[in-house]
């Protein structure tokens, strides 16, 4: 599962990709942990971003694309990976699109982690870091995890909390800024590529890790309706293959919309009946459509 997590600073991306990790065994894809990697390991491109890093410039996309394909070549990648913190804007997200598809490795899911502005900024402002072991608290959205008691594995006493330059409200503003008008656009970008989900990333981090699992699983279904395509392409209606009216055609034209037409294909062909199609010609692929289409 190739999946891209976008949200704002503060929507809890970091922290919903390492447990995505956990739970589906796919390595999480930092570009600041590849790059600082590179940079320590002293490779050509890591010599070539500490360069650029020390003179203050912006280290290229070209290098970023160069270490993400690196890394793509690990074999703990095969099974899939979860981008975070990159693309940034829409020339990386084109430049990650092309690469992706020399790879053959496309992008199963983009899913943008929606959270009010004014929580992004009280989460941000809230943040605390150890200087010493780099754990990240928050006062606000959890505070049970700030007990006096614990202990820092770095020094074995109490984690020395600290708000970190770029966490403060002005700064926080900023960032907030730079995020609407380079990132943001993203959004649409992917969702005319039929690839985006939005979940409300608010509320408790269990539950929205919840909803997080479900819009993965939900692209699993259509998925296993894959191998059942050949076996039904006999049996298709001759109107599965005519485009959808109006904004849904670039969707219907996209690979998950090529998939959830399987999908619903191979539904209706395992109960031995044509597929179906709702009476506006428009839902056929989802459960309400089949069902609205049986009355
Ligand atoms: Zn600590």
């Amino acid at each position: 599962m190739r999946i891209v997590l976008l949200g704002a600073p503060g929507s809890g991306k970091g922290t919903q990709s390492q447990r995505l990790m956990q739970q589906e065994h796919i390595p999480q894809i930092s570009t600041g942990d590849l790059l600082r990697a590179a940079v320590a390991r002293g490779t050509e491109l890591g010599r070539k971003a500490k360069e650029a890093m020390d003179g203050g410039r912006l280290v290229a996309d070209q290098l970023v694309l160069g270490l993400i394909r690196e890394r793509l070549a690990e074999p703990d990648a095969r099974r899939g990976f979860i981008l975070d913190g990159f693309p940034r804007n829409l020339a990386q997200a084109q430049a990650l699109d092309r690469l992706l598809a020399t790879l053959r490795q496309p992008l199963d899911l983009v899913v943008q982690l929606e959270v009010d502005y004014g929580e992004l900024v009280r989460r941000i402002a809230g943040r605390r870091t150890c200087a010493d072991c780099g754990r990240v608290f928050n006062l606000f959205t959890a505070p049970g995890q700030l007990s006096e008691n614990e202990v820092c594995p770095r020094t074995g006493s109490a984690h020395r909390l600290i708000q970190r330059p770029d966490d403060n409200e002005a700064t926080v503003t900023e960032r907030l800024r730079v995020y609407d008008e380079q990132t943001r656009p993203l959004i649409e970008f992917y969702r005319a590529r039929g690839l985006l989900r939005v979940i409300n990333a608010e509320g408790e981090v269990d539950e929205v890790t919840r909803r997080l699992e479900q819009a993965l699983h939900a692209i699993e279904r259509p998925k296993a309706a894959k191998t059942a395509r050949a076996s039904t392409r006999k049996l298709g209606s001759p109107k599965r293959s005519a485009p959808r009216r109006g904004a849904s055609r670039r969707a219907a034209k996209s690979a998950s919309g090529m998939r959830r037409k399987a999908a619903a294909t191979a539904r209706a062909a395992s109960k031995g009946k044509p597929p179906r199609r709702a009476p506006d010609g428009t839902r056929t692929g989802t459960r309400r459509g089949a069902r609205r289409a049986r009355r």
